[in-house]
Order: C-alpha cells, then sequence, then structure tokens
C-alpha cells in the first residue's frame, strides 16, 4: 500500500465513504482475489468465485436482519430511480390503484413514474404542509380498499428525515430504503418488499438490493420483458444477466463488515444513533447553526442544518474543504448544509466536524 496516501472526510450523500477496513481488503484482493490470479472485476460472473461472493452476500443480509427463506434477495443492476418505475409496473397494471406517502423529492419521483405508467395513484398522506420537516402520523395512514400496495421512502435524504416507526397496514407495503437500508435494524417481515441501492450504506453505485416476500411474487404481472420483471432476478439468483460483480463484491465486504467487526446491525444503529445525536446536539446548542426538522423525525443518517446567517453559507463550505472535510452542501434542490452520516462515516470523523463547525462559529459570530 502507498504509504503516504491522504484521506479525505467525506459527509457527501452518495457515493459516500466506505469502512477502512472494507477499502484495505478491496485493495489487497485487487490482483489476485482469493488465489484466482485474477481481480473480482476480471472474474467470470459464472466463476465459482463470484457465485459464491453473491450468495455470501445473501446469506450475510439474511443473518443480519434474521430474514427467513420467505423472503427473497436479489442484487441487481442499476440505482434506486430504475426501482421507481419497475415497481408499478411488477405489482400493478393500468389503471390499478397504487398508494403513495409523500415524504419529499424521491417519494415524489416514485409517485411520478407511477403517474406516468397509468396507475390510479393516491398520495394517502403527506407531510408537504410543514415543508418536508416531518413524517405523516401513522395513526392518519389508510391505504384505499384493493389498493395493490403502500409506498414509503423510510429515510429523505434531502429533507434529513426518517421513519422510526412502521405503520401496520391492511395492503402490502413497499419501502425505498435508499439511504438507511442496514443502518439500523428493522423488522423485515413488515414489508412485502424493499429496495435500497448501495452507494450510501453498503458499498458502491452500480448495484441495487431488492427484497420481496414470497406472497408479493405470486401477484407479479407477467406480461413484462423478462429482464424487468422481478422474479427472473430471484429465481436466476443474480445471475439472469451479467451482474455489477465488482459492486456486490463491496456489498459482501461492508455486510461481513457489520457483522465481524461492528457485531451485528443493533450494535451499528447504535452508532449511528450516538453519532447523529452529538452533531444534533452541537446544532440545537449553538447560536450560529440550526436544524428545522421536527425532533420526533430527525434523521440519524442525514443531518440537515442551516447558518442563522445564510450569506456564510459558501464561506463555510470553502473552510470545511479547508479542513479537509467535503461533502456538507445541501441538496440542490433544497440548499442548506448536510453532513450524512452513513455507516462508514466514523465518530472521530463526526468529532472533527463539530470541532470545526464550532471553530468557524467562534470566528464568525
Ligand atoms: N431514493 C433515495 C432515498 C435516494 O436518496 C436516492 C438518491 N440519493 C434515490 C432514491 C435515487 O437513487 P439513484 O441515484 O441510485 O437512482
Amino acid at each position: 500500500m502507498r504509504k503516504n496516501y491522504k484521506r479525505t472526510i467525506n459527509f457527501s450523500p452518495g457515493p459516500a465513504s466506505l469502512p477502512k477496513s472494507v477499502l484495505e481488503r478491496i485493495h489487497l484482493e485487487l490482483f489476485d482475489f482469493n488465489c484466482s490470479g485474477l481481480s473480482v472485476m476480471e472474474l467470470s460472473h459464472r466463476s465459482d468465485y463470484i457465485q459464491s461472493i453473491i450468495s455470501d452476500a445473501e446469506l450475510s443480509l439474511r443473518r443480519l436482519y434474521d430474514i427467513d427463506d420467505s423472503t427473497h434477495i436479489a442484487f441487481v443492476q442499476g440505482g434506486g430511480s430504475q426501482q421507481f418505475a419497475l415497481l408499478p409496473m411488477n405489482f400493478s397494471k393500468k389503471r390499478d390503484k397504487v398508494d403513495y406517502i409523500d415524504t419529499g423529492y424521491w417519494s415524489q419521483k416514485a409517485i411520478a413514474e407511477a403517474k406516468f405508467l397509468g396507475r390510479n395513484v393516491a398520495v394517502i398522506a403527506s407531510s408537504k404542509d410543514t415543508n418536508y420537516s416531518n413524517i405523516p402520523n401513522i395513526e392518519n395512514i389508510l391505504p384505499r380498499p384493493n389498493t395493490k400496495y403502500l409506498h414509503i421512502c423510510t429515510n429523505n435524504t434531502i429533507y434529513g428525515t426518517q421513519w422510526h416507526n412502521i405503520p401496520t397496514v391492511s395492503c402490502p407495503l413497499v419501502a425505498d430504503m435508499s439511504s438507511d437500508f442496514a443502518s439500523r435494524e428493522f423488522d423485515i417481515n413488515r414489508f412485502g418488499f424493499i429496495y435500497a441501492h448501495a452507494q450510501k450504506n453498503i458499498g458502491i453505485a452500480g448495484v441495487t438490493v431488492l427484497l420481496a416476500r414470497e406472497e408479493m411474487l405470486n401477484n407479479i404481472c407477467n406480461d413484462l420483458p423478462a429482464i424487468f420483471n422481478y422474479k427472473t432476478h430471484f429465481e436466476y439468483k443474480s445471475n439472469y444477466q451479467t451482474p455489477p460483480c465488482f459492486a456486490i463484491y463491496v456489498t459482501w465486504l461492508v455486510l461481513n463488515w457489520i457483522e465481524t467487526k461492528i457485531g451485528g446491525l443493533s450494535k451499528l444503529g447504535d452508532i449511528n444513533e450516538e453519532k447523529s445525536k452529538r452533531l444534533y446536539n452541537y446544532i440545537d446548542s449553538s447560536e450560529m447553526y440550526s436544524n428545522q426538522v421536527n425532533k420526533d423525525y430527525r434523521s440519524k443518517v442525514n443531518v440537515i442544518f442551516s447558518l442563522r446567517n445564510t450569506k456564510l453559507e459558501s464561506e463555510f463550505i470553502n473552510q470545511a474543504k479547508k479542513n479537509n472535510i467535503i461533502g456538507i452542501q445541501g441538496h440542490r434542490s433544497l440548499g442548506g448544509l448536510r453532513a450524512s452520516l452513513y455507516n462508514g462515516v466514523t465518530k472521530d470523523d463526526v468529532k472533527k466536524l463539530i470541532e470545526f463547525m464550532n471553530d468557524f462559529a467562534k470566528k464568525n459570530l
């Protein structure tokens, strides 16, 4: 390994920081994976090497979330946005009822695709009236009779809100977990279908994890091209087309890291909770910064904040960069600032961010 390499502290909303030990292992195995004499990038997707990476990643996920055989798992190409369209295509037909909860930017994108496909879409709850600073009250969530599913986005990357309680509903619950999957524990059995891209908490861009309960697959529309049909990817064990082997490999390493180095999702959830708590506590106690998100719904992985004097924003970002801190600009649709504290961000990284923020406050108040 090169001795004097630089590591920048990265609070980017994704692609995001990876655990150091995962990067080290990738480095170590880059030219010769498991005595194959080849890199993972060069190995055939039909080789035993890649097949066992895929099945080990699946097994690791099953252990972490205690997932039994009634839930199917697949690792597919592409990102979260692709699922916004594939989900209604698979689980409903034109004019079928499909229900959504609008908690901001990404849920709106999902809603737009279902509408485009001619589904009978109802937004049965929304936090638009509070500028997405909360999550709708779960007691008021009543899907329409005969709706094919209810879609939620469990963590709202841009608005910094998160579902801490999952509603119990009378129809299949489906979720975009792209920004908080494997960052905490949750009861997998509450969901009929889950999708989560990897580039925030469990790896790099190029792969999306799909989890589907058996009964959901029984209802899939069969008039879809095989490549768009979810069943194909579960049946072929993520190997119908050439899978994104390297991306799955990185996900496998991150899942291993969660199991062996962290000690599971409960411990990881505690670590993520502690990181976010420290930052929120600092922001709430400061005269320089503020966070407008309802405290009951604050995200543990995306902490949005603003400077009370917004004119100092670009100076803040520039100074952060000089202090080796990047990725803290808010989403272009919302502005402000945001620190994403995904799995690869350490407690020490958060400590350094707070020290920098404190220093900046002292100089500019
Ligand atoms: N869902 C959520 C919650 C996201 O945060 C994002 C992107 N940050 C997406 C979906 C879109 O994912 P992709 O860029 O992989 O299409």
